[in-house]
């Protein structure tokens, strides 16, 4: 089936939302595709026992306070429950379980394809997330078969993983709360260099004094439009590395008895082995390394060489009517936070709307 629409945004995440909320402010006839059957499903997925290190009067998105008590650490399906209330409160047009496999060009019109269906769009947003495909080191393949491994995007819950030691592999975010998480049942081994912490954990101190200055830092300050920021930005990203972590400090992770080792480099007769030599003897093993871009899908040379997407403020120059929302370092720090994404969507929005088109009026489908 074939249809034209005057803007696709691909993603029915934080980043979506916002951007239809801002299309629609502007009149902008706009659809949100989203592959999952549920908004706030790529919330609902991510392991039990997380809480968002974002205070609660910062996971917020344009429109819509949230309305727990503003200094709570929100958990997974609280933020879930946010996206789907704020999709519906602002009867946003999302279709959900609509996967596009493609994305390419018919003349000056964009053409998405999902499934059976072509739709042309004089514009697409694609809010897909920065974290997509898992990266797992190449020796992950020749652990021993007895050995349980999988990713941290497939982690939920401790009864995933068998009795017996445990390995978390990377010690960013992701590792030391994962790795906490599965102290109270198991000796967990954690392994990584320390990237740091931000400069005090969640709590009222914390939360009253430090993060007003993080969060000004984080949307103000590191701004890919000052060298600051942009000097920021490639250190995170030329090549990727994890960002400083928020909780998990390193004094709770030692005191929870994690015993926290080097990088594991490799393996021997099936098992994980450190750069100092050490083979463990684990049971289980979890990979907390990360993800890598896969934008295979969007046939067109509009990316650098790790894979990100070459753009403006998530404009891309080079294809006109192209754009790019949620990236890590889009415009600042907080672009991929939910606090960020507001004001980028108003900025891609506004954009879009300038594009308008005078011709095709009649062939608008809702
Ligand atoms: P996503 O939430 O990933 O949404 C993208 C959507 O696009 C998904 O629903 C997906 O189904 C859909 N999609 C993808 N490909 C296609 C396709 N081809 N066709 C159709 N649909 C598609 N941020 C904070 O502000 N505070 C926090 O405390 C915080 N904690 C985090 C903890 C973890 C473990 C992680 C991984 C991230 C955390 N973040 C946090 C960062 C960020 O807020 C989240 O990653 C957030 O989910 C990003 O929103 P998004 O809309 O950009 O992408």
């Amino acid at each position: 089936m074939s249809q034209t629409v005057n803007t696709i945004v691909i993603g029915g995440g934080q980043a979506g939302l916002a951007t239809g909320y801002q299309l629609k402010r502007l009149g902008v006839d706009h659809v949100i595709l989203d592959e999952n059957e549920d908004v706030g499903a790529a919330w609902r997925k991510r392991w039990d026992s997380l809480r968002l290190f974002t205070p609660g009067r910062y996971s917020v998105l344009p429109g819509m306070p949230f309305q727990g008590p503003p200094h709570s650490l929100l958990g997974k399906d609280d933020i879930a429950d946010y996206l789907q209330h704020y999709a519906d409160r602002f009867d946003l047009p999302v279709r959900t379980g609509v996967k596009v496999d493609q994305v390419t060009a018919d003349g000056d019109r964009l053409v998405v394809e999902a499934g059976d269906d072509r739709i042309l769009a004089d514009n697409v947003v694609v809010a897909t997330g920065a974290f997509h495909n898992p990266r797992v080191p190449d020796f992950a393949d020749t652990l021993d078969p007895s050995i349980i491994q999988m990713h941290s995007s497939d982690y939920r819950r401790p009864s995933q993983i068998q009795e017996g030691p445990v390995l978390v592999v990377g010690a960013g975010q992701s590792g030391a709360e994962i790795a906490l998480d599965l102290i109270r049942d198991h000796e967990v081994w954690l392994s990584g260099e320390d990237r740091g912490e931000q400069p005090a954990g969640p709590g009222p101190v914390a939360d009253r004094i430090v993060e007003p200055i993080m969060v000004f830092a984080a949307t103000k300050v590191i701004n890919v439009a000052n060298p600051i920021g942009r000097k920021v930005r490639d250190h995170f990203l030329y090549p990727p590395r994890g960002i400083p972590r928020a909780g998990g400090t390193r004094k709770t992770i030692l005191e929870s008895g994690i015993e926290w080792v080097g990088r594991t480099t490799g393996t021997k007769e099936g098992h994980p082995e450190l750069e100092d030599g050490r083979v463990l003897e684990v049971d289980n093993v979890i990979w907390c390394t990360g993800f890598v871009p896969d934008y295979s899908w969007i046939d067109f040379p509009i990316f650098d060489g790790f894979g990100y997407p070459i753009h403006e403020r998530g404009v891309v120059a080079s294809q006109p009517g192209l754009y790019f929302m949620g990236l890590l370092f889009q415009r600042t720090l907080s672009s991929a936070l939910i606090m960020g994404v507001g004001k980028d969507a108003a900025y891609v929005a506004e954009h879009i709307r300038h594009r308008q088109p005078a011709r095709h009026p009649s062939d608008v489908v809702h």
